[in-house]
């Protein structure tokens, strides 16, 4: 290329500056005329290639004027030089004859007696290259000599392009997706091989047919109607259909049909694009049922149940007709699980879940909520309540009874369960969802209660009892906000009746309404979580309290016991609460006592202790409260460092007259001593009681008999007038 190149700057350098005015030899005016309006780029050349002529066309073609051409030779100016060497190697025979260049190729191109036009890229004064059909001839004088050649090209980007697009379009057209193209009438002109894989049809079998040739009959003419609007109104429509195989299949598919408009706007073709989305459904509805049914019993989850409902209370709403919800649960159902294992647990409940299928109508739902737990959704049982009770009782009779049948889970053996049914009716979109649930939930709860198979149904007690569950709530998020919490505290006494401490209890005082007692609030404290903002607050006012006694020589031995819930304790930070609030009040936390109840101590033996020992270390001690209500044997508690338990008052109470009661409380006592544990004995409130009580060794006291629970204020006032009624104040009392 480097030679070709060096030629052509020589030939360049070798000839004189032209002068552009002189008219071009050769042309006369009229064919100067011609050449100067044709269309197309014509260049004159010299016998020896040099550019004697650059008509209009050329230079709006290439961007050059003639004085700047005219006297040159063309390759340097516009022939890309890689195309003329690979052209003219073509040409070469010769090996020792130089290769022709820029018009030479044509040149060699004549000699060969090719006269057709060729393909060739100029390039552009601005660098740019343009794609020419360039035809080149020999100009001849009339005895037959070379006067110079002459060159017309014209641009074919335009055709390039098209090329291009139809080299695109016919790979596309052979894509992965089924294409198929009608006219107008929808008589099909031309398909791919997707289409003939996809629909088993070949090309010829489908061309001059219509596209109803596909159809499967499953969309009726409406939905063909709506989508012939689409097309009219926006040219375009893509949706789900379902179409038919030549085989019979009929298969889902993802279709697009896009008319295409002519010159005029009117629509020529149709172009349908469309592919199988059989997998896709496949994956849909495996997705669908996984998410909405349950994959042990294949009925409907919870999730599904809801939407159902929530769809049950809106026709219930439009028809005015009850429904009713049904809750079932299996009696005694984790004992089978326990005890036979999981594999007969879970054959039982894909055994009722058949039998509760067995007892619906078809429109009712029957779906697991989870565990062992049961809803049926019955729908349509008329506009009267009192008859759309019975019906409901029927259906949950028919269940009760069938589910108390007898089942073959393990073998030949035949097991026995019955079932809990709590009913609860709605009507239209008057409760949501969440409260029918828990109605029917109360409910069962009801028939279990009744000693379980039983069948109960949701009343205006239980809805009483529903909403002031729900106000108290809403009371108790409130109450610490409002400053309604009090702490009132009792006092223990030695066996000597001296004062040794009390405990603090808490109590609730909402603005104009009876004080609440713990029994009432705080199982639903617990329940809401709000025990531990609660337990808090007691807390730090116990610490603030202890702080105060210590000011004062009357109290300042006294050890207040707190009671802490379950929760509470189970709180990750608890130790660090406890150590905050003593340090935030500057405690002594040996006088701080903290009582725990048995069922803390079921489960997560260690981190209980752990608690445990961390705050004995700071010299917090602890007592266990109610003993004897739960299950925990005395062994047992001698893993935990309790210093000290208090026998529950149910024991107490009838301590002198129910001997079985005595003689709980005398190995309470005997064994505690035996363990060195402080024993308490709580709920006294008669002299016999207390005397028995010291006789047998106990030596701890608290009930009404040496003061009630009372405010600090007040216990102040006691001790600071007169001590309390058989009260001493026990100097130094060290546990
Ligand atoms: P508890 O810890 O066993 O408290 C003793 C309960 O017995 C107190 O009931 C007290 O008033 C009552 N009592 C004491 N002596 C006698 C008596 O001679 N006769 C009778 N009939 N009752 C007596 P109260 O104050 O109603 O507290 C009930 C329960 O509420 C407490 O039982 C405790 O479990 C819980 N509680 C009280 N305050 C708190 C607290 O701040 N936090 C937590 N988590 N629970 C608390
Ligand atoms: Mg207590
Ligand atoms: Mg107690």
């Amino acid at each position: 290329m480097k030679s070709e190149q060096s030629a052509a700057e020589a030939c360049c350098l070798e000839n004189a500056p032209y002068d552009s005015s002189v008219r071009p030899p050769l042309l006369c005016d009229l064919q100067l005329s011609i050449f100067e309006n044709a269309g197309r780029a014509i260049i004159l050349t010299d016998p020896a290639g040099l550019i004697t002529y650059f008509n209009r066309a050329a230079q709006q073609m290439l961007g050059y004027t003639p004085d700047e051409v005219v006297g040159r030779v063309t390759p340097l100016l516009f022939h890309l030089a890689d195309e003329i060497s690979a052209c003219a190697r073509s040409f070469t025979c010769d090996p020792d004859c130089e290769p022709p260049i820029g018009f030479g190729v044509f040149v060699a191109r004549l000699k060969l007696q090719i006269r057709d036009e060729a393909d060739w890229t100029y390039v552009r004064k601005d660098g740019s290259h343009l794609p020419v059909s360039l035809a080149v001839s020999v100009l001849r004088d009339a005895k037959g000599g070379v006067q110079g050649y002459l060159g017309i090209a014209s641009d074919i980007s335009e055709r390039r392009r098209m090329e291009q697009d139809l080299r695109i379009a016919a790979i596309a057209f052979e894509s992965q997706a089924a294409i198929m193209v009608t006219d107008v009438n929808q008589r099909i002109l031309r398909v791919n091989q997707a289409f003939t894989k996809l629909t088993g049809y070949s090309a010829e079998e489908a061309l001059g047919q219509t596209p109803g040739m596909l159809k499967s009959g499953r969309q009726d003419a409406d939905f063909y109607a709506a989508m012939w609007r689409s097309l009219g109104q926006c040219g375009h429509w893509q949706g789900e259909i379902w179409n038919r195989r030549k085989n019979g299949e009929i298969f889902p598919e993802w279709l697009t049909i896009s008319g295409v408009r002519d010159a005029r706007g009117r629509v020529s073709h149709y172009v349908s694009t469309f592919s199988d989305i059989s997998n896709l459904k496949v994956a849909e509805s495996e997705i669908h049922h996984l998410a909405f049914y349950d994959p042990l019993t294949a009925m409907p989850n919870r999730r599904l149940l809801l939407n159902r409902l929530d769809q049950a209370c809106v026709s219930s709403k439009r028809s005015g007709q009850f429904g009713a919800l049904l809750i079932i649960d299996i009696d005694h159902f984790k004992t089978l699980n326990d005890t036979l294992g999981h594999d007969v647990g879970d054959h039982l409940l894909v055994e009722v879940a058949k039998r509760l299928v067995g007892c619906i109508r078809e429109g009712d739902t029957a779906a697991r909520q989870g565990g062992d737990e049961f809803v049926v959704m019955l729908e349509e049982l008329g506009t009267d309540p009192s008859s759309a009770s019975v019906q409901a009782e029927i259906v949950a009779e028919k269940i009760r009874v069938e589910l108390a049948r007898p089942y073959l889970l393990n073998g030949d053996t035949e097991y026995f369960r019955s079932a809990s049914i709590g009913i609860s009716l709605f009507f239209g979109q008057e409760k949501s969802i969440d409260i029918l649930l828990k109605q029917a939930d109360i409910s069962l709860y009801k028939a279990k209660d009744a000693g379980r198979n039983a069948i109960r149904f949701f009343d205006n007690a239980m809805q009483t009892a529903l909403d002031e569950r729900a106000a108290m709530e809403a009371g108790l998020r409130r109450a610490l906000v409002k400053d309604e919490f009090v702490l009132f505290v009792q006092p223990q006494v030695d066996a000597m009746r001296r004062l040794i401490g009390a405990e603090a209890l808490l109590r609730w005082q909402p603005a104009g309404r009876a004080m609440v007692a713990p029994n009432d609030f705080i199982p639903l404290a617990e329940e809401t979580g709000l025990i531990v903002p609660i337990g808090l607050w007691v807390l730090d006012q116990a610490c603030a309290e202890l702080r105060r006694w210590a000011d004062n020589p009357s109290t300042k031995n006294l050890f207040l016991s707190v009671n802490v819930s379950a929760r509470q304790f189970r709180q990750a930070d608890f130790v660090a609460q406890v150590v905050d609030a003593l340090a935030r009040h500057g405690t002594n936390p040996k006088l701080l006592k903290l009582e725990l109840t048995e069922s803390l101590l079921l489960d997560n033996v260690e981190e209980v202790v752990a608690k445990m020992l961390a705050l004995r270390e700071f010299g917090v001690r602890f007592s266990l409260d109610d003993f004897g209500t739960g299950y925990a044997s005395l062994s047992y508690l001698k893993r935990f460092p309790f210093e000290q338990l208090k026998i529950d008052r149910s024991f107490i109470r009838d301590i002198c007259i129910n001997p079985d009661d005595a003689a709980i409380v005398r190995a309470i006592i005997a064994m505690g001593n035996t363990l060195r544990l402080n024993v308490v004995a709580e709920g006294v409130e008669e002299n016999s009681q207390h005397a028995y009580l010291v006789k047998h060794c106990c030596c701890l006291f608290q009930g009404y008999l040496f003061g009630r629970p009372m405010s600090f204020e007040d216990f102040q006032i006691s001790l600071d007038s007169c001590p309390l009624p058989g009260l001493e104040t026990a100097d130094n009392w060290v546990i």
